[in-house]
């Protein structure tokens, strides 16, 4: 393969195992419904056709981070979807989320309050999501909130809430003892609120069992083909592809310094190429001398530090001449995962999707 239209790569996205994937979280949920999460782009992924393509496959909740992010989704997609911003109410932002139909996560009183009192000055019922915090601390409704929550929420008239939800800290770690503290918070909190269905579990929380679903699943690094529990088999199948042109080939002598830093020396003669992509791209510099990519199945290990828009790799283990200038190495794909380049990047795999950035030609099928 080549780069035919001058992109410096190909991000692939293949919308049919994305649906795939959905359909099996969806069936592992049943009779819990599945949203989608689809913030930061959808995980670098492309929101909009990512989110048309999962409601084509019966997806009706789409999770956000920012009201930014929704607004701009929003008339892109069927009017029968519905957007959540999970980052909550930020003052002054309550006419503009209320005009543009979009549903904010509560994540505390005062939020709770502003909303209602945006309900009142339009005088309309708005609908809410609420938030708590059941062990993350990191957002929601604290504990110390609730009863007076419970209390306002009982004689509120202009807030429809749709349901109540909340976050696990450590799904992807099975045996870890905090998914079960949370899980008896949250049924504790179900009690407090005995009228309100309960949404919970993300991508590691699906395969903790059916305790952990609600009625509603907030799935997102599984959809995209990232592993939902750490050093298990990965049940989800990939969903991108990542494809990087070679700018450069050249062979060097044994003692050359190659990179910013002369940070590595060759030790023998060495055929390098360079690729273009680099640490704006989503390479972490913390790949330098580590990592590697692929070409027709040869691993090609990166070689000196990762600069902003290109890496040099070492190509002496392919024949000469078999890489030229466009031809494309693969990042991941079928030779490498998402997880093998996060984890020699000493990071997870949400962190390289998101950062991907915007200089590869995406590509859906
Ligand atoms: N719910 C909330 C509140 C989140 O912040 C996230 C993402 O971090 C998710 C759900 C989806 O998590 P995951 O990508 O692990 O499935």
């Amino acid at each position: 393969a080549r780069a035919d239209t001058g992109a410096s790569g190909y991000l692939t996205i293949d919308l049919a195992a994305l649906r795939r994937n959905y359909r099996k979280l969806s069936l592992a949920v049943a009779p819990a419904a599945a949203a989608a999460v689809v913030k930061a782009d959808a995980y670098g992924l492309g929101a909009e056709p990512v989110s048309r393509s999962l409601h084509a496959q019966g997806c009706r909740h789409f999770f956000v981070a920012q009201l930014m992010e929704a607004v701009e989704l929003k008339p892109r997609l069927p009017n029968d979807t519905q957007l959540f911003v999970l980052n909550g109410l930020q003052p002054g932002a309550e006419e503009s989320c209320a005009d543009a139909g979009i549903v904010p996560v509560l994540n505390s009183l005062e939020q709770f309050r502003r909303w209602s009192l945006a309900a009142q000055k339009l005088g309309r019922v708005l609908p809410a999501v609420v938030q708590f915090d059941t062990g993350m601390s990191r957002l929601g409704v604290a504990p110390q909130e609730r009863t007076a929550l419970a209390a306002e929420l009982k004689d509120c008239r202009n807030i429809e809430i749709l349901f109540i939800m909340s976050h696990l800290a450590c799904a992807d770690e099975m045996d870890n003892g905090q998914n079960a503290e949370q899980l008896a918070e949250m049924h504790r909190i179900a009690a407090e609120f005995p009228d309100l269905d309960v949404c919970f579990a993300n991508s590691g929380g699906v395969f903790l069992g059916g305790d952990y679903h609600g009625v509603l699943a907030r799935p997102g690094i599984a959809l995209y083909g990232g592993a939902p529990s750490a050093g298990k088999p990965n049940p989800m199948e990939p969903v991108v592809r990542l494809e990087v042109a070679v700018i450069q080939t050249r062979t060097v002598p044994a003692g050359t310094r190659i990179g910013y830093g002369g940070a590595h020396v060759a030790s023998s003669e060495m055929r390098l190429a360079t690729i273009a992509g680099g640490y704006a791209d989503g390479f972490p510099r913390s790949l330098s001398g580590r990592g590697a990519v692929f070409h027709a199945g040869v691993r090609l290990p990166i070689v000196g530090r990762v600069s902003m828009d290109s890496i040099t790799v070492d190509v002496t283990a392919l024949p000469d001449g078999a890489l030229s200038l466009g031809s494309l190495v693969e990042v991941f794909g079928p030779h490498q995962t998402l997880e093998d380049v996060a984890e020699a990047a000493g990071t997870i795999s949400y962190e390289i999707l998101t950062g991907l950035g915007r200089r590869y030609d995406r590509r859906y099928r």
